[in-house]
């Protein structure tokens, strides 16, 4: 997938696509959500984590990876040794789509057209921190990186290529660990997601 478009994108800073992501109306979500929730992380990040999109919590905040799953990612990443001063998080899509049941928010899956307008915010903060690697956490950030739909349990812990020619490692979703009903198996998963990080470590040259 192309997106000669935004290769003017070298101009700008990271802080200054920030700004300019507030306004975005490149796709409906943004009527519904309280906010744009932009990715986070130093300049000198040498990974680029993409989750899907903002959760519930994270529309309300306004920054990435701060719900239940966020907690639990940022303590994985700890346990391996990742440097958080070493990587950027954001999602593929940077508005919170959802239905209403009642008053509750519940999410709902990004469609094509979404993720690929959404690209457009993507693809400038890999242009701009140029990471050794980025990592698809599930299914919607795969297809956002790699451009196309992308068999993740098959793929997963395998590398790919960016429509830019960044390396892509696939795993899944740190949400979807919390979903596992068996305590067993929920230990199990998190294991198997520590193991994946290790090797996202072994990517990263900085
Ligand atoms: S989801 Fe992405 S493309 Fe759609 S309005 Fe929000 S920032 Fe823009």
């Amino acid at each position: 997938m192309d997106f000669p478009e935004s290769k003017h994108v070298k101009l700008k800073t990271l802080d200054a696509v920030r700004e300019d992501a507030q306004d975005c109306t490149r796709c409906d979500l943004y009527k519904n959500a309280t906010q744009t929730v932009f990715g986070e992380g130093g300049n000198q990040a040498r990974v680029v984590f993409v989750g899907e999109q903002p959760g519930d919590k994270e529309d309300v905040e306004g920054r990435p990876f701060v719900g239940p799953a966020g907690r639990m990612f940022d303590a994985i990443l700890e346990e391996v040794g990742i440097d958080r001063k070493k990587t950027y998080v954001t999602n593929a899509v940077k508005h919170f789509k959802f239905e209403l049941r009642g008053k509750r928010r519940i999410h709902s899956k990004p469609n094509a057209g979404e993720i690929r307008a959404c690209r457009w915010w993507l693809d400038q903060e890999l242009t701009l921190i140029q990471p050794d690697v980025a990592v698809a956490l599930g299914a919607t950030a795969a297809r956002a990186l790699v451009g196309k739909a992308v068999p993740v349990m098959t793929l997963r812990g395998t590398i790919t290529e960016s429509a830019e020619g960044v390396p892509v490692f696939i795993t899944v979703h740190p949400s979807s660990l919390l979903r596992v009903p068996d305590e067993m198996d929920r230990r199990r998963a998190r294991e198997l997601f520590a193991e994946d990080m290790r090797k996202v470590k072994a990517l990263m040259k900085g």
